[in-house]
C-alpha cells in the first residue's frame, strides 16, 4: 500500500478543495511547521535545486525521514510555494496531519484548519440534533460538541506562535462521509471549487 493511500491522501484533496487559506495568514504552516518528508521526496527536491535543499536535514530519531528548516526555502517572496505540484505529502495533507493510530488524521486549528473543524463540528451536530436518542442526551452531546468547537476556537488565536496545537482527530471513515456531504452540499449551492491558495 502507498503511503498517499494508506493515509487517505485523495479524500483530503477532496476535502480541501472547497477551501481557502485566508489573506491574513502569511503561510505560517511553511514559516514555523515542521515540515518532514520522505526520502525519494527529499532526492526530487535535491535534483530541483540544490542550493535550497541544503535547508534539509536528515531526522536523527527515523531513518529515511527528512525534515526542511523553516521558514521552507522553497516559498517565494510572495508567500507562494514555487513547487506547488510536487510538494512534499505533508504539504498536500496540511493542516490535517498524520498521527500513530493508522485509523485517523489530527487536524490543526490554524485559519484554515478551524474552518474545517466548524463545518465538520456543524455536520456532526446536525446529525445529532436529526438523531432518535432521547431530547436530554442530544442537549448534552451537542453541548459538548460546541464546547469543543469553542475551545479550538481559542486555539486558533496566536496559533501560529504555541508550539503545541490541540489537534482534532477525525477517523478515515468520518473524512470519507465529510467529504461526500461538502460534496454534496457545495454541489446544491453549485460553488466552484477552490484553487488552496500554498
Ligand atoms: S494551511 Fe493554515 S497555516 Fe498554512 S497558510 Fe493556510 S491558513 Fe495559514
Ligand atoms: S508547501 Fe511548499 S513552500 Fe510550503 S513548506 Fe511545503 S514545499 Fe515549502
Amino acid at each position: 500500500m502507498t503511503v498517499k493511500k494508506a493515509i487517505h491522501y485523495n479524500v483530503i484533496q477532496n476535502i480541501l478543495r472547497y477551501y481557502e487559506c485566508p489573506d491574513t495568514c502569511k503561510a505560517y504552516c511553511c514559516k514555523n511547521g515542521r515540515v518532514h518528508m520522505l526520502e525519494d521526496e527529499f532526492r526530487f527536491l535535491t535534483e530541483k535545486d540544490q542550493e535550497k535543499a541544503k535547508n534539509i536535514i536528515s531526522d536523527s530519531n527515523i531513518p529515511h525521514l527528512y525534515m526542511m528548516n523553516t521558514p521552507c526555502s522553497f516559498l517565494n517572496m510572495i508567500d507562494r510555494c514555487d513547487i506547488y505540484d510536487k510538494r512534499p505529502t505533508v504539504c498536500g495533507l496540511y493542516p490535517f496531519k498524520v498521527n500513530n493510530s493508522g485509523v485517523s488524521l489530527g487536524l490543526q486549528p490554524c485559519p484554515l484548519g478551524f474552518l474545517i473543524i466548524r463545518d465538520f463540528s456543524s455536520w456532526i451536530m446536525d446529525t445529532i440534533s436529526r438523531s432518535n436518542i432521547p431530547e436530554d442526551e442530544k442537549a448534552g452531546k451537542i453541548k459538548e460538541w460546541q464546547n469543543n468547537l469553542d475551545s479550538y476556537e481559542t486555539e486558533l488565536s496566536e496559533f501560529h506562535i504555541k508550539p503545541i496545537l490541540k489537534e482534532m482527530q477525525i477517523p478515515f471513515d468520518e473524512l470519507d462521509i465529510l467529504s461526500m456531504f461538502l460534496f454534496s452540499k457545495n454541489a446544491l449551492k453549485n460553488i466552484p471549487l477552490c484553487t488552496p491558495t500554498l
